[in-house]
């Protein structure tokens, strides 16, 4: 499809770039330039996508890798409360894959940026022998002294989280048995959000514009999982009540027993649905949508300590972190990088 790099870079160009009056320069210079907004401070994050850990060639469209690489970090910028604004976009292609396949992942990626007004204003592309690597920076501003953090969590505090939970999990799931897309219709939805989902930026500008959150983060490696950051950062603990989950709908035909529903609730990763605490006087104005998003009350927020799940039957257990032992391996093939290490801050 490209005959060269600068044919490649040319179509880039033509592609990624909207106009705004902070962006000086985009693509096509040493570097870019941004002038920030008067009065915000500027977000930043970067987030990998490994092919045989977060995709793999098999069971995700290059269109889809190019999205979920972007979702991931404008979900990051959401849950800090930001309006998602840049991104550069680096890329080690393996030699394995084709010109069309490039420029498929920045179809999706670019599709998404539009949808969310970010200009792709930078990055880099190598091709090499090994496995495909994406990287992608983005930037958010946020009005100065409203960012959400995961640190400001209290005891008493009621415990949200927006959409249903373990719709990724379940899509991976179905492509994984061999599920085809284009099927039928609610088994492509079903997997289309796993494909493609959808960064909840439009709820997370709400939330911290109406300080509404006294503290949030995403979802990406699962309920159990981000939940236990959220706490470790405020110094509380959590009780998750099991009746209270908005589990994902399985199609008819992929029957699941709710057993196995609350468990891709609870373990299952990349949601990306926004996790918040607000104060309990707060919580009980709360309306069922905010910014057009179903939010759900799962549980509270207590005194430091093992996070708790309350069954249906009122019998209590621990919670445990178990995102990373269930979604561990990724791919039917290549035994995966360890991806939900707790010192990568910025999943
Ligand atoms: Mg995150």
């Amino acid at each position: 499809v490209f005959k060269s790099e600068s044919q490649f870079v040319r179509w880039l160009q033509s592609h990624a770039t909207l106009a705004g009056s902070e962006l000086r320069l985009g693509i096509g210079d040493d570097a870019a330039l941004v002038r920030p907004l008067r009065g915000h401070e500027l977000i930043l994050t970067t987030d990998l996508s490994v092919e045989g850990t977060h995709f793999s060639s098999d069971m995700h469209p290059a269109e889809s890798v190019g999205h979920r690489a972007l979702a991931r970090a404008l979900s990051d910028i959401a849950a800090m409360g930001g309006k998602p604004k840049f991104a550069l976009v680096s890329i080690a292609l393996s030699r394995r894959y084709s010109g069309e396949w490039i420029r498929d992942f920045y179809k999706g990626l670019f599709r998404l940026a539009r949808r969310f007004g970010v200009s792709v204003i930078g990055g880099d592309t190598a091709v090499h022998p090994g496995l495909t690597i994406v990287d992608v920076i983005a930037t958010g501003e946020v009005q100065y002294g409203r960012v959400m953090r995961r640190s400001g969590a209290n005891v008493g505090d009621q415990i949200f989280v927006a959409g249903r939970l373990g719709g990724s999990a379940l899509g991976l799931k179905m492509l994984r048995a061999g599920t085809k897309h284009g099927s039928r219709e609610t088994q492509d939805a079903a997997i289309n959000v796993h494909l493609f989902p959808e960064p909840q930026c439009r709820l997370g500008e709400f939330l911290s514009k109406n300080r509404i959150a006294t503290s949030a983060m995403d979802l990406s490696d699962g309920l159990s999982t981000d939940l236990r950051r959220l706490c470790e950062a405020s110094g509380v603990g959590a009780r998750i009540h099991t009746s209270l989950l908005p589990l994902a709908i399985a199609p008819p035909r992929f029957r699941l027993t709710l057993r196995e529903l609350e468990r891709l609730a609870l373990h299952g990763g990349e949601d990306y649905k926004l996790l918040f605490t607000v104060s309990p006087r707060r919580a009980r104005s709360l309306p069922r949508k905010l910014a057009g998003m179903e939010v759900f009350r799962v549980g509270e927020i207590t005194k430091a300590g093992a996070l708790a799940l309350v069954r249906d039957d009122g019998r209590k257990e621990r919670l445990l972190p178990q995102g990373y032992d269930h979604f561990r391996c990724r791919t039917k093939r290549i035994e995966p990088l360890r991806k939900h290490g707790p010192s990568f801050g910025s999943s």
